[in-house]
């Protein structure tokens, strides 16, 4: 996998107001990449009669330079209490991604420049949770690890939150570019989760990210730097050798990381899909094998008013103890946080 390089930067006037801003449309200037500065509100000078799949694609591509409004941080519950606003999009294409809807018809990257203003608005919210301790979540609306080679906004945030007594830092990736985070000095503040699938689902499903060994590869890294480290095994599919191919995942992880699991956590999720996802999924990407079959799925009514098509109950509980036996085969002392 190579470093994410975008086709176009987008770098709105306000944004240049600020030291990272300034410094990224230096770099992306002098470079070969075509960068156009806009207003700070209004559109993007993009030719907009064009289909929806050749939007999509060319926003994957886009890089945008923004100032995050502080108004205030969105809450993410369970997983943390609060999002931190760093990055919104991603670079990869896979199909099942929930960014897909979330993010619209224009998926860009958009990465915030006013780093140093968002890490002083979650000292705010540290301070008002006092003396509890605050977790802050980095990857709610994004993989923000493809953008940190241009603006090492997660090596800054990593680096707040080893100071700080009462707040702490996650984020999930399909990426691999860990190395700056392996000289810094964490304080295991930070948690890094890798979400992994089986070879069949990344071949199939996870266009443009690093492959299996590459990310555990990654993952071996930042556990041996101390970093509390993480994975989620997701979204869990079922096909014809799944039980083999996910009983081989949960091995390499082991012996990668030589660790019968001390100190990692799992998570794990099966495929789930909504009726608005797949018309999008089914436009963007189109042929693709994604299981979405309703017949062969179970309707069940989401937290938020819309419903999902999740695998039956039968076949869930034939995963999840699937899932439990191997993992006490292979990694008894990991802590299993969900399963879905
Ligand atoms: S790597 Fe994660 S955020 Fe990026 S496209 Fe894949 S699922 Fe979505």
């Amino acid at each position: 996998m190579k470093t994410f390089i975008p086709d176009n930067v987008i770098i709105r006037e306000n944004a240049l107001d600020y030291p990272l801003g300034e410094k990224l449309y230096n770099t992306f200037n002098e470079s070969e990449v075509r960068t156009r500065v806009v207003s700070a509100r209004g559109p993007f000078p993009f030719d907009n009669n064009v289909s929806f799949k050749k939007k999509y694609h060319r926003a994957k591509k886009t890089l945008v330079l923004s100032v995050r409004t502080l108004s205030k941080f969105q809450t993410c519950k369970p997983s943390a209490h609060y999002q931190l606003p760093l990055v919104s999009g991603c670079p990869g294409h896979c199909h099942y991604c929930y960014l897909s809807t979330n993010l619209g018809k224009n998926p860009y990257i958009k990465v915030y420049v006013n780093i140093e203003e968002i890490l002083e608005k979650a000292q705010d919210y540290i301070e008002e949770r006092k003396p509890e301790n605050t977790i802050f979540e980095g990857a709610a609306t994004s993989d923000p690890l493809p953008p940190e080679k241009w603006t090492g906004s997660l090596s800054r945030t990593i680096e707040f939150f080893s100071r700080n007594q009462l707040g702490s830092f996650r984020f999930v990736t399909k990426f691999t570019e860990v190395d700056p985070f392996l000289k810094l000095d964490h304080k295991q503040k930070t948690e890094i989760r890798f979400s992994l699938n089986s070879k069949y689902s990344i071949k199939k499903f996870e266009p443009d990210t690093p492959g299996l060994e590459d990310r555990i590869g990654a993952a071996a890294k930042t556990y041996n730097a101390g970093y509390k480290t993480g994975f989620l095994i997701a979204p869990i599919f079922i096909y014809e050798d799944w039980e083999q191919e996910y009983e081989e995942l949960v091995k390499k992880i082991g012996k990668s990381l030589n660790t019968r699991g001390q100190g990692l956590s799992l998570e794990l999720i099966t495929h789930r899909f909504t009726a608005r996802a797949k018309n999008i999924i089914e436009e963007v990407y189109p042929g693709t094998e994604l299981p979405m079959n309703e017949e062969e799925r179970q309707f069940k009514y989401g937290q938020f008013g819309y419903g999902k098509y999740v695998y039956p109950k039968e076949t869930m509980h034939k995963i999840k103890s699937f899932m439990e036996k191997i993992i006490n085969s292979y990694l008894p002392r990991a802590e299993t946080k969900y399963f879905v």
